[in-house]
């Protein structure tokens, strides 16, 4: 287990992963969801949250995206 897999189902995980999961679940999270898992989580799948990576990557506001 480390923080670099997604702690449900061990997925290696990219930057946009955790960012992403620190902007919506956690700042300071120490284990991370992929974008799949997170979106089960969160009952939205993962399209909305692709489209919310794209729009904090593309803004070029979000310290977490860049
Ligand atoms: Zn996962």
């Amino acid at each position: 287990m480390n923080s670099k897999s997604c702690k449900t189902c061990q997925a290696p995980l990219q930057a946009d992963d955790r960012a992403i999961y620190m902007k919506l679940v956690s700042r300071t999270a120490q284990q991370f969801l992929c974008i799949d898992c997170l979106g089960v989580k969160l009952s939205c799948g993962r399209e909305p949250l692709e489209k919310l990576i794209r729009y904090f990557r593309e803004s070029g506001h979000c310290v977490l995206f860049r």
